[in-house]
């Protein structure tokens, strides 16, 4: 994905994380990377044009008082930016079990993206952990592949919309091909180099040991949405930044992109949030431009929709 921009002398720090696009933009883009999990090319292209980017985390953003939209950036390594524009896309993290071994098996036989990494469990019997739409909506997916599935559920009931559960029931609880475990959690992850199996708080068919190839963690996610916050960016009901089509938010000079966004629902994935985060930046590069980057506190609807080929 390519959003080219043409050079502009104008003061622009642009916060993106993902580093999933391929960059051209002004040289006073400022780029934090905190712990990119992506190919190290998506760095070379922003470098190429003279933009820097800074390792290390943003310890906070706000609004820094002296007049306009002009916002006042501390990164972990004490330094302050002063910048006009603000893009997070620092993405939300997966809610973990917090159990010993999570954390080594993850990637072993433990995972929290049924979208992702599902296919790989072809023929094996797996568990997924969680009783929201989410991990039935997991479990259709996975049904496609998977031998068997178990959904295990700390409550007595399973919350999904009626359209996901009836597909479940029809395709995967009526034919055998999966079970659910209520009033269920997992107390132990068992396993070495790869993951084997999980003991359950109560027993199933005599045993609390419940032997598996894979466990899907489905508890939700949690967006870092701390620094918005303090901005009096606006949330959704479940603290994702509300973005409007141009991945704008209700505060003027603060975009959102990715993960951290309401904007795709819950489609969240590398494509989505490289796209938003071309949005984002063509977005506040053009109220930057429209306005030539005199004044601070006008900020106005984008003209051009990005092209992204
Ligand atoms: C296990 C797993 C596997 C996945 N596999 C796939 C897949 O195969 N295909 C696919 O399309 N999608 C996959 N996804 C989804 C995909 O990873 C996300 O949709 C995508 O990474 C979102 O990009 P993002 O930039 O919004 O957030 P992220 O990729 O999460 O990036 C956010 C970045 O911001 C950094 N950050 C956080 N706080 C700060 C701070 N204060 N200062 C500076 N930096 C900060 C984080 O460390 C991180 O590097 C997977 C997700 C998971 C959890």
């Amino acid at each position: 994905i390519f959003i080219h921009v043409k050079l502009y002398q104008k003061q622009l720090k642009l916060l993106i994380n993902t580093g999933k696009f391929q960059l051209s933009t002004n040289r006073n883009l400022s780029i934090i990377p905190h712990m990119p999990r992506h190919s190290e090319r998506s760095e070379e292209s922003p470098t190429n044009v003279g933009s820097r980017i800074r390792a290390g985390s943003l310890a906070y953003a706000q609004d820094d008082k002296t007049g306009g939209h002009c916002f006042d950036l501390l990164t972990s390594d004490g330094a302050h930016l002063l910048s006009r524009t603000v893009c997070f896309a620092i993405g939300a993290r997966s809610r973990r079990l917090g159990l010993p071994k999570e954390k080594e098996l993850t990637g072993k036989g433990i995972s929290y993206c049924t979208t992702c990494d599902a296919p790989l469990y072809k023929g094996k019997e797996i568990a997924i952990v969680g009783g929201g739409d989410a991990s039935v909506k997991g479990a259709i997916l996975a049904g496609q592949y998977v031998f068997k599935l178990y959904l295990i559920v700390r409550g007595a009931k399973i919350k999904a919309e009626p359209v996901n559960w009836e597909r479940f029931e029809k395709n995967l609880l009526k034919t055998g091909r999966a079970e659910i475990l209520y009033e269920t959690e997992v107390k132990e992850i068992i396993g070495d180099q790869k993951f084997e199996g999980v003991r359950l708080s109560r027993p199933y068919q005599g045993s609390d040991n419940l032997k598996l190839g894979g466990l899907f963690i489905q508890i939700g996610a949690v967006p870092n949405n701390e620094m918005a916050k303090k901005l009096g960016v606006k949330l959704d009901e479940r603290g994702y930044i509300h973005v409007d089509k141009f991945m704008r938010t209700n505060v003027d000079g603060v975009f959102a992109a990715g993960d951290i966004t309401d904007g795709a629902g819950s489609f969240r994935q590398d494509i989505i949030a490289a796209a938003q985060g071309a949005m984002a930046a063509t977005s506040a590069y053009q109220d930057l431009g429209i306005h030539g980057g005199q004044s601070c506190d006008i900020h106005a609807l984008p003209v051009v929709v990005p092209s992204i080929s």
